[in-house]
């Protein structure tokens, strides 16, 4: 067996849901979900990577390729450790990461992607809209302010949406993500059961 991680890629622009969404499937058995940003939100803010992630994530920018894959190693390495994540078991569900080609090239040697799901909201107003909803009630700063948010919505453009040519084309497929968060549950079901029934099987059940 490849000791890659077969995972799906939760794709989208800010505020599509991709967290949303992920937290939903992390709660199925046989689901691992794992949020780049959620990771990052988890250090210790007086940490020099904790320090550089606040920098760049109060700007509405990237923090730099080489620190976020660094990271992303150590922590995914963590959780396998923990028995957390189970490779040979659990499918990874990953959100947040890669969100540059150099982040997607340097995942490309730890990463079996079987399917990249592309959250579509034509409706960037929408998008803001839930985001300043999430601010009140998550107290993120990087939401709070329209300027910031505004500037997270080029750095998706410019850095983040080419990542999606980086795959196979057969592999992306697309979801709208307008409609409530069960609405889009259900699309995003239809798309990843089968391809868990497919390639994992419950051991309990073998
Ligand atoms: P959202 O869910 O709104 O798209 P995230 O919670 O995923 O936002 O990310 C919040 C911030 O964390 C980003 O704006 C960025 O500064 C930083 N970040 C998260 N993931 C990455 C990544 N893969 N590469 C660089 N920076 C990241």
């Amino acid at each position: 067996m490849s000791d890659r991680y077969r995972c799906i890629l939760l794709f989208g622009a800010p505020g599509a849901g991709k967290g949303t969404q992920g937290k939903i499937l992390g709660h199925i058995p046989g689901f691992f979900h794992l949020a780049c940003g959620d990771v990052f939100r988890s250090l210790d803010l007086t940490s020099p990577l904790g320090r550089k992630f606040m920098e760049y994530s109060s700007r509405g920018e990237l923090v730099p390729d080489e620190l976020t894959v660094e990271m992303w190693k150590q922590n995914m390495h963590a959780q396998t450790v923990l028995s957390l994540f189970k490779p040979a078991q659990d499918l990874l569900i990953l959100d947040g990461i890669p969100r540059t080609t150099t982040q997607a090239k340097a995942l490309e040697k730890h990463l079996e992607v079987l399917m990249v799901l592309h959250l579509v909201c034509p409706d960037e107003k929408e998008m803001m809209h839930r985001m300043r909803r999430r601010a009140l009630k998550e107290n993120r700063l990087d939401d709070a302010d329209e300027k910031v948010i505004r500037r997270r919505f080029e750095v998706y453009h410019r850095e983040t949406a080419p990542v999606l040519g980086f795959y196979p084309k057969s592999i992306v497929h697309e979801v709208p993500a307008t409609g409530s968060p069960a609405m889009v549950l259900m699309k995003v079901l239809d798309m990843v059961a089968p391809l868990q029934d497919h390639h994992f099987r419950n051991p309990l059940n073998a």
